[in-house]
């Protein structure tokens, strides 16, 4: 496989709509009203504790929200375009090991059974610097692992923007974009003579 033939997505936040979904759980369960703004620059929403945080993530988690988690809308269209394009689609994520299959089950129906490659890494910071370099592109919506792999050499890495990261200084090597959409396009269009894709052209000509 070469260096320019895969793709290493992040999944909460760039492809499922985690933040608007737990946020919503997050204001029927606390007394106050929890919108994306409430996450800027802190790891909780602004009012509540990390204790209660936490408690209500594990309650979250137990009660299969991962399974029913919305995509982010244009998600589904940008893979499946890294798909036809020739790119190995891998996942990254920092998802608890008892969510696996929820995630496993959502990620195949999200990608209509299309192949792809699912890591669930406890430690990410290390998983994107060791291996970001094997990767063509990079999409992420948390700064630190955005700059895991910037430092481990992948080539591209986009941080997806919102408001939580808004007033963030962007790591260097970095790209901030809209969306996954825009990553994708900064990819394909920077980069149309890559090998996948020219044997991508190559089939769809063969087959029309
Ligand atoms: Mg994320």
């Amino acid at each position: 496989m070469g260096k320019q033939s895969s793709v290493c997505i992040d999944l909460d936040g760039t492809v499922f709509d985690f933040y608007g979904d737990f946020s919503n759980y997050l204001t029927l369960h606390t007394d106050i009203t929890v919108t994306d703004e409430t996450w800027s620059n802190t790891p909780y929403p602004e009012g509540i504790s990390a204790d209660q945080f936490e408690e209500l993530h594990e309650q979250y988690m137990k009660e299969k929200r991962y399974r029913s988690m919305p995509p982010i809308p244009g998600a589904k269209e940008a893979l499946l375009q890294l798909y036809r394009a020739g790119y190995l689609l891998l996942f990254a994520t920092v998802r608890p090991d008892f969510v696996e299959d929820h995630t496993a089950d959502s990620l195949n129906e999200l990608l209509e059974g299309k192949p792809h490659v699912l890591f669930q890494r406890p430690n990410k910071v290390s998983f994107l610097k060791d291996s970001a370099d094997y990767y063509a592109l990079t999409v992420d919506d948390n700064i630190s692992f955005a700059k895991a792999a910037a430092v481990g050499g992948c080539p591209r890495v986009a941080l997806v923007n919102s408001a939580r990261v808004q007033g963030e200084k962007v790591p260097k090597g970095v790209r901030r974009v809209v969306s996954l959409q825009a990553a994708v396009n900064w990819l394909l269009s920077e980069q149309p003579e890559s090998p996948r894709y020219k044997w991508y052209q190559a089939v769809r000509e063969a087959g029309q």
